[in-house]
């Protein structure tokens, strides 16, 4: 199939509703009581919080890690996710919801379903309340297969990336017209999925540390790029983009005069999150 007859395709399939039982699995996936409330950040000293947001990279004593047996789980699974998006295409994996990579599993031979370890994982890893690992950021997405509105997003042209339309998107043109074209989007709308990758290539790198994982980034089902939030960039500078590096950089410094604009993840935040000077606040 050709990428480009992706979108169609399952907007045409899209409706046949998604039970994780029809994958394999008995137990349908229990949605924990979410807790819409301010986070509870008061559950580590300030001072060992604000230790582990410096040193974010580092391994700490009361880390959790992935028990080992699960670890080569962990690995297929996300040897299987990055096959999917390479598959699909990186654009339009960013914006595929859970129904969808199902049925690439089911019925691409080349592909093949999921077995039941991993998508008990996948259950863990989404459900797990992300408090347990030292995330203190709130849950965004209550299900697995919550969806992003794909008729409430653009493609933004030469960056592999959708936006919302409405405020997210506004934001990004005030900022392209304030900064200038040195500034770039780097990463704009993540569905679950895509979370779910980005946290499973993650968890990977880190030797199966969640919580190390969790202080880069937010679990599947925690991240505002699911609802508005954006990440900017300066051109040529890469994967440094993504580093305090980027701080340094004749973009940001324009990017903090902007009294419209807000850094979700300071310095010393009390979430458990690294700082990230390019992850811009809309929601
Ligand atoms: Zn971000």
């Amino acid at each position: 199939m050709k990428r480009r007859d992706f979108l169609g395709l399952l907007s045409a399939t899209a409706a046949t509703a998604y039970i994780l039982a029809e994958y394999g699995k008995k137990d349908s996936i229990p949605v924990e009581p979410v807790n819409r409330t301010t986070p509870d950040v008061g559950t580590e000293s300030e001072n060992l919080q604000l230790q582990k947001v410096t040193h974010f990279d580092d391994d700490f004593g009361d880390d959790v890690i992935l028990p080992v047996e699960k670890f080569d789980v962990l690995i297929s699974l996300r040897d299987k996710l990055n096959y999917i998006q390479s598959y699909v295409g990186y654009a339009n994996y960013s914006v595929l919801n859970f129904n969808e990579l199902m049925k690439y599993a089911r019925y691409n031979g080349q592909i093949g379903e999921f077995n039941s370890a991993q998508l008990a994982l996948i259950d863990e890893l989404f459900n797990e309340n992300a408090q347990v690992y030292g995330f203190y950021g709130e849950r965004i997405n209550d299900h697995i297969d919550d969806r992003v509105d794909r008729n409430n997003m653009v493609k933004v042209a030469g960056t592999g990336q959708f936006m919302f339309k409405g405020q997210p998107l506004q934001t990004l043109k005030n900022l392209e017209r304030d900064v200038g074209r040195q500034m770039i989007l780097t990463s704009g709308v993540r569905s679950v999925v895509k979370q779910l990758l980005l946290f499973t290539n993650k968890a990977v790198s880190v030797n199966g540390n969640l919580s190390r994982a969790s202080r880069s980034l937010a679990p599947p089902g925690h991240s505002f790029h699911a609802i508005g939030d954006f990440d900017v960039g300066m051109k040529g500078l890469g994967k440094r983009n993504f580093t305090a590096e980027f701080s340094n950089t004749p973009v940001y410094q324009q990017i903090r005069e902007l009294d419209y604009i807000k850094i979700r993840y300071h310095e010393t935040n009390r979430f458990g999150v690294r700082y990230e000077p390019w992850h811009i606040k809309v929601v």
